[in-house]
């Protein structure tokens, strides 16, 4: 077992402690159970030492953006925890993820699918996916449009290595919160829409919400939240 010192302990157990109050404070605003939230702790650049402290303060999701660095850290730690993949993922890369990754949140295109599909099946696994969208139509982000979203999850529903879990989206910057609720709440109704259209598909999650603005994204139907800073601190730019 690789020490974790007691400082490093301290500080990341603080973190987490101050955001489970703030999600129970958010839960308790809107009438909504804890329970019903997941907290995912974002470990891009986060090195082992305080991923490991975050396990021992008792954090078990753990979300990654890059396949070559999530794959050092995912062989390295024992402890029966699971991993998302949150970042942008190449259709090369599928093969990775399906043996490495728990839940892949950021499927936004049928090619991308299929070659998930693919990959799963070659090892007799089941992928538990989202699909990723792009509800504020920048340019710069990743994510299916919501005129696409359809198809796409037409074309998921008839794929039996993959196992549909919901929606996640990622909401343009705002210094005030706020400001991100009207993407959140276009997520929300956009389940509702899909759930009526897709009868067969169980819309399980709303993936959305970070350090920011997880509050607000819990009010708004979040069942996944993905914290990075405010548990780890500030990345390196
Ligand atoms: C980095 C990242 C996060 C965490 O962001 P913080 O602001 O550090 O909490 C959440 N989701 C995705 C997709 C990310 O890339």
């Amino acid at each position: 077992m690789t020490e974790v010192r007691e400082e490093v302990l301290e500080r990341i157990s603080r973190r987490i402690e101050k955001v489970r109050r703030a999600i129970l404070e958010a839960c308790e605003k809107c009438g909504r159970s804890p329970n019903e939230v997941t907290l995912v702790a974002v470990t891009k650049t986060v090195d082992l030492e305080r991923i490991r402290a975050a396990i021992r303060s008792g954090a078990r999701v753990f979300g990654e953006n890059y396949v070559q660095e999530a794959r050092e850290k995912i062989s390295a730690i024992t402890e029966p925890v699971e991993w998302h993949f949150i970042g942008h993922l190449q259709r090369n890369k599928a093969k990775y993820v399906v043996r490495l990754f728990d839940v892949v949140e950021t499927v936004d295109n049928i090619k991308l699918a299929a070659e998930l599909q693919k990959r799963a099946e070659g090892i007799k696994k089941i992928q538990p996916v989202l699909v990723q969208v792009n509800v504020s139509g920048e340019k710069s982000k990743a994510g299916i449009s919501p005129e696409n979203l359809p198809e796409l999850l037409k074309f998921i529903s008839k794929n039996t290595s993959l196992e549909f879990r919901g929606l996640m989206t990622l909401p343009p910057y705002f210094e005030d919160p706020e400001q991100a609720r009207p993407y959140f709440r276009r997520l929300r109704e956009l389940r509702d829409q899909m759930a009526e259209r897709f009868p067969s598909l169980t819309f399980r999650d709303l993936s959305m919400g970070m350090s920011g603005d997880f509050e607000v994204a819990i009010e708004e139907g979040a069942t996944i939240i993905r914290v990075g800073t405010a548990i780890f601190g500030k990345r390196p730019a």
